[in-house]
């Protein structure tokens, strides 16, 4: 799995074939998305015009919230697969426990059969807290490959990814770029990119390689999906480590939902 991908949430189906290819064109090897993001088919689209071999890249989609039970999964996979136009991901997700709906274990033994008949060559989960993590590991004794999570600076998730190191699971950050607000304005990610000569979206990405962290940051702008790829020139410093490390600010750092109080 490359430790950067490109994201693609809110970029428009009718944009995603070509953006697609320009981020495969300028190096990118993974692309993440989701049946709730309405763009399988422009992903798809760009993957099968970009010129690169299906088997270099790596496809990542995800089960939305109101398909986690019965034989749904599995219907759900195969409609993702038709519109993506492939006959494997490389990677799918639950894309929420989503605790109001009940049903992410069977989410769960669903992914886990999907793995086995060939349709998802690693199988993971989204947003999932330890206790979720835990009750589809117990249930299942299959434990995910990933859990795609909230992580930036200010939200830097210490005890999950603890959790995760101990298990060997992949710790996946989605919004890495704090979704381009405030965090790129933080004058100790400023002082750092001043030095290194770089953006501050380039040092955010580079302390998630230097983490150990897959990132998969989004833009629907041609040179700034350009400039995401090249923090992997970025080498931080052992101070620039714990300058951002200093950044951490708990829960209250979190933009999006909490998935275990999350009412979808
Ligand atoms: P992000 O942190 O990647 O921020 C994206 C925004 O940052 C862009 O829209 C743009 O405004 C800005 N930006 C991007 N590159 C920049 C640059 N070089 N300089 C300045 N500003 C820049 O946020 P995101 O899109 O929320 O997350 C990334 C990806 O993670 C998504 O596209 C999606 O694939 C995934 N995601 C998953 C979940 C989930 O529940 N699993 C939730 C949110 C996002």
């Amino acid at each position: 799995m490359p430790m950067l991908g490109y994201g693609v949430w809110q970029v428009a189906d009718a944009e995603a074939e070509t953006l697609v290819a320009h981020a495969i064109h300028s190096g990118y090897r993974s692309i993440d998305t989701a049946s709730i993001y309405d763009n399988e088919r422009g992903v798809g689209a760009g993957v099968a015009s970009c010129g690169v071999d299906r088997g270099e890249l790596f496809i990542a989609t995800k089960l939305w919230n109101d398909r986690h039970r019965g034989d749904e999964p599995s219907r759900a996979l195969d409609e993702s697969l038709e519109r993506l136009g492939m006959d494997r991901v490389d990677l799918y997700l639950v894309h929420w426990p989503s605790p109001v709906v009940g049903a992410y274990e069977a989410a769960w033994r669903s992914l886990v059969a999907a793995q086995a008949d060939g349709r998802a060559t690693s199988i993971g989960v989204s947003n999932h807290a330890i206790e979720h993590l835990d009750r589809i590991t117990t249930a299942t004794g299959v434990a995910p490959a990933v859990n795609q999570v909230e992580l930036h600076p200010y939200f830097q998730q210490q005890e999950l990814r603890a959790w995760h190191a101990e298990r060997g699971i992949v710790t996946e950050a989605w919004s890495p770029l704090g979704q381009g607000g405030e965090l790129l304005q933080d004058p100790v990610l400023v002082g750092i990119a001043r030095e290194h000569g770089c953006t501050p979206a380039q040092v955010v990405l580079a302390w998630h390689r230097a983490m150990g962290i897959v990132a998969i940051p989004k833009s629907a702008t041609p040179a700034r999906i350009v400039e995401n790829l090249a923090s992997v020139d970025v080498q931080l410093t052992a101070a620039d480590v714990a300058a951002i490390e200093a950044l951490d600010r708990g829960a209250a750092g979190r933009i999006g939902p909490d998935p275990s109080t999350a009412q979808f």
